[in-house]
């Protein structure tokens, strides 16, 4: 059996002269994409191709004229940024003087395996439908950066998530693209001969066979799981394809594949984890096939899972019920009968590991399951942390809430990805000192009320600018390309006005996040946006999922008022949000707004990216932001005590419109004679210093490091305790 050959990337590479010989290396792991100077090595290049390959340097190298190639081997400015660029990836390749080489080597006995259902980590690879892939991208690259042995699981998805449209009447339109798998950044994985290239697993009427990619990430490995192989029947092909399938037998499967599989690649690799992480209930199957493993060892269920749970991390990023993964246990039944009976226990004991008091009969929740098998469990803010340990007590009844043992630990952000170099830079001059190296140490970012204002002002307008041009860019291809009405032009941000105080909304397009709010009161919107001397404008993104019809409708909310000429072109509907946008637009507006609804944001981790920018942070007290708002670094809406939905949207409203009109814009255009505003900027300055050492995933990986991976190998040591099971106890 081999690998398809549509899949397979025949080997055509560049002709590259020697001196510059390793530029494809240098291209094929996305270190480059969090290094500027990894970045201007290509943009450097030749930089039409750049831009026209969307920053993508497979795709470029493949399509560079020769001549471009061989000129820059013989451009001495351009060898020396090669030669730097080369050593520092080196360096960071050995992970030798990183922190985890430093602190704690010798402390794991193999890698971390982060199972994630998806991972976003550079435009080039659209895996990902959002937060939970971006942090799970993040916390890839800053591994690499610490220099944390880890190697991450996910899935191929060749459709990827979708690219967004929206029509003049302001219905979102899906369009599906496949990933030309010869220009992305991935390439078959390395198995040993012995094993071949496939890994396969039983359902209930069939062998599955899988196969898989690798992408590299800096230092560590990220292993993409792929079912599109000849071995499979046709309608198999396709079950790796699409994220987040509706069809819940797809999704069953997809469910198996990734955890499950995912464990066998791993095998197959020879790579034996230390330490199994599962990001979200999707992934946690993947503990479900270590039982087996331990049990093929010959232990007793009740040993095997202590095993297993010795080994095992969990965190859950949802604080709503009905977001959990509750599957029939019909469906599991069938998928799972074969491998349950080898396992050798009763098979209401398996199902019993998914079940809880409450939960109806004939169902099973994958969230209760991964909280039974891993030793240590979390949630990703201290507020979700209360909310999960309300929402699991049920597991642990003879406990007090309090003491669910489920931890939190707050998200983060990727300081090189998402902070503006422009940024970073001030901050380098002003101190000498290397801004990464000191990034969660509070006592360094003292360093920003030094800045200039006058210069600190002059960045953020160039960052600002920059944003607007790369709307304008965006809607101009949009007219050429595809054709689109005046209106939708102008409802891209087209006109939008550098001057203006900016605020942008972007983000999932989902009920709990409320993107309709601000629509609310037209009238008094109208007057805040349309002030002749302190005008206001607003910028949209966000895709809805193809399946929420409630959110394609508040999208069509924000739409209208868009491309109504009412609103001056204040508002925009950015279409296609995706993280190349986020990086621009979380650094270039002025506030970022954040309106879920209460204790339905797990974390939430845009408004940390908008943060580090000295964008100032607009929002309920919510997720993260109930631990990073201080008073002086941004805004909080409304009143945690209101209770009810309608009442929380009407307080909540209220209270963004007056803190809009008394606070926001009467700051914003408080200026000097030279049009510095130097309360806003004290303020931009403040949310700079207070919020990037406590929020960049620096802090989060070490956190991880120490408090779950570190001695969660030694079975027995901090475990959370025994849990019950349905009447069953497992110690
Ligand atoms: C950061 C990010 C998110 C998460 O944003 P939230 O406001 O936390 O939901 C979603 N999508 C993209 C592309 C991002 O970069």
């Amino acid at each position: 059996m081999h690998v398809d050959a549509t899949t397979n990337r025949t080997a055509e590479q560049p002709a590259v002269p020697p001196r510059i010989g390793r530029l494809y290396e240098l291209a094929s792991n996305l270190w480059w994409s969090w290094h500027e100077d990894g970045r201007q090595v290509f943009r450097s290049l030749d930089y039409a191709l750049w831009r026209s390959t969307g920053h993508n340097p497979i795709k470029q190298l493949r399509r560079i004229d020769p001549e471009k190639l061989r000129s820059a081997a013989a451009d001495l400015g351009f060898l020396e940024l090669y030669d730097s660029v080369m050593m520092r990836f080196d360096a960071d390749m050995s992970g030798e003087s990183a922190w985890f080489s430093q602190v704690h080597r010798g402390k794991l006995n193999g890698p971390v395996a982060y199972f994630s259902p998806e991972f976003a980590i550079h435009g080039s690879l659209p895996i990902y439908a959002g937060g939970l892939g971006v942090m799970a991208g993040d916390m890839c690259k800053e591994s690499s950066d610490l220099g944390l042995p880890l190697v991450g699981v996910g899935f191929m998805y060749p459709l990827g998530y979708f690219q967004q449209r929206v029509s003049a009447e302001g219905w979102q339109e899906e369009i599906g693209t496949q990933l030309n798998f010869l220009e992305a950044p991935i390439s078959p994985c390395p198995f040993p001969e012995a094993c071949g290239p496939l890994v396969s697993v039983e359902l209930a009427d069939k062998t599955l066979y899988v196969t898989s990619w690798l992408v590299r990430v800096g230092r560590v490995d990220l292993y993409l799981l792929d079912t599109n192989v000849e071995a499979n029947a046709p309608i198999d092909r396709t079950l790796s394809a699409r994220l987040y399938t509706a069809n819940p037998e797809e999704r069953m499967q997809q469910l198996i594949v990734l955890g499950i599989c995912g464990v066998r690649v791993l095998r197959s690799l020879g790579i034996s984890p230390a330490v199994w992480h599962a990001n979200e209930d999707h992934t946690s199957f993947m503990m479900v096939e270590r039982l087996r493993e331990e049990m093929g060892k010959g232990l007793p269920f009740e040993r095997a899972m202590q095993n297993v749970r010795s080994t095992t991390v969990f965190t859950t990023h949802t604080p709503v019920a009905a977001g959990h993964n509750i599957l029939a246990e019909e469906q599991l039944d069938r998928h799972f009968r074969r491998f349950v009976d080898g396992l050798g226990i009763d098979r209401q004991k398996f199902f019993d590991l998914g079940h809880y008091a409450g939960l109806e009969r004939g169902r099973f929740s994958l969230t209760a399951m991964a909280l039974r098998l891993a030793g240590r469990s979390n949630a990703v803010s201290r507020i979700h942390g209360q909310v999960t340990r309300k929402m699991w007590h049920v597991l642990w009844p003879q406990k007090t809430e309090t003491d669910v043992p489920i931890i939190h630990i707050t998200n983060g952000v990727h300081l090189p990805t998402w902070q503006a170099r422009e940024i970073a830079e001030l901050c380098h001059a002003s101190t000498g000192q290397e801004v990464l190296e000191r990034q969660d140490d509070p006592e360094f970012w003292r360093c920003v009320a030094d800045l200039s204002d006058e210069e600190f002002w002059r960045v953020h307008l160039l960052l600002k600018t920059r944003l607007i041009r790369l709307l304008q860019d965006r809607a101009q291809q949009r007219w050429a390309q595809t054709g689109a009405s005046t209106q939708q032009v102008m409802a891209m941000g087209t006109l939008l006005d550098p001057y203006v105080l900016t605020i942008a909304f972007a983000r999932r397009f989902t009920e709990y996040k409320r993107p309709g709010l601000v629509m609310r009161d037209l009238e008094r919107l109208k007057k805040i946006t349309n002030d002749p001397e302190r005008p206001v404008q607003m910028i949209f993104a966000g895709k809805s999922h193809p399946a929420d019809q409630s959110g394609k409708e508040l999208l069509r909310q924000v739409y209208l008022p868009a491309s109504d000429r009412q609103f001056q072109c204040r508002i925009a509907f950015v279409e296609d949000y995706d993280m190349h946008l986020a990086r621009e637009i979380v650094r270039g507006v002025d506030v970022w707004l954040n309106i879920p609804r209460r204790l339905q944001e797990a974390c939430g981790t845009s408004g940390m990216k908008a943060s580090m920018n000295g964008v100032l942070h607009f929002s309920v007290r919510d997720g993260w932001w109930d631990e990073g708002y201080n008073g002086a670094n941004g805004w909080a809406i409304g009143d945690t005590q209101v209770r009810g939905h309608e009442a929380e949207d009407r307080a909540d409203i209220e209270s963004l419109y007056d803190l809009l009109e008394k606070e926001i814009v009467p700051l914003y255009y408080d200026r000097d004679r030279q049009g510095v505003p130097h309360g806003w900027v004290r303020t931009a300055k403040e949310a700079i210093r207070s919020i990037t050492p406590a929020f960049c995933t620096c802090r989060m990986v070490k956190e991880y490091t120490e408090r779950m991976y570190l001695g969660a190998e030694k079975p027995g040591t901090k475990d959370s305790g025994p849990i019950e099971v349905s009447g069953g106890r497992y110690e």
